[in-house]
């Protein structure tokens, strides 16, 4: 399968297996975190510490403090895997 790497900081996107996200230096799931688990989602340039994961876990953030950005993220979060995994063609149904 491939997974749409979106980082939540600058949005940037790549459509990249697990193994090539996680070598390249993205914090994705499922290498890096949980799909459906806020957890932080970034590409290899930013940091962390601009995550929906850092406000609420780190600064203690609550919902209605939320950034839209954020909220976006919140949002896209709780659709995994199924927004952002690709199946192979090989597993599709014949
Ligand atoms: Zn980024």
């Amino acid at each position: 399968m491939k997974v749409r790497h979106i980082c939540e900081v600058c949005d940037a996107e790549v459509l990249l297996t697990p193994d090539e996200g996680h070598e390249a230096g993205w914090d994705y799931p499922p290498k890096m975190g949980v799909f459906g688990v806020v957890s932080p989602r970034t590409c290899p340039n930013c940091s962390m510490a601009h995550t929906l994961w850092w406000a609420v876990a780190v600064d203690g953030f609550t919902v209605d403090m939320l950034t839209p950005r954020q909220v976006a993220t919140l949002a896209r979060i709780h659709g995994e895997p199924d927004n952002i995994v690709v199946p192979d063609i090989d597993d599709a149904p014949l």
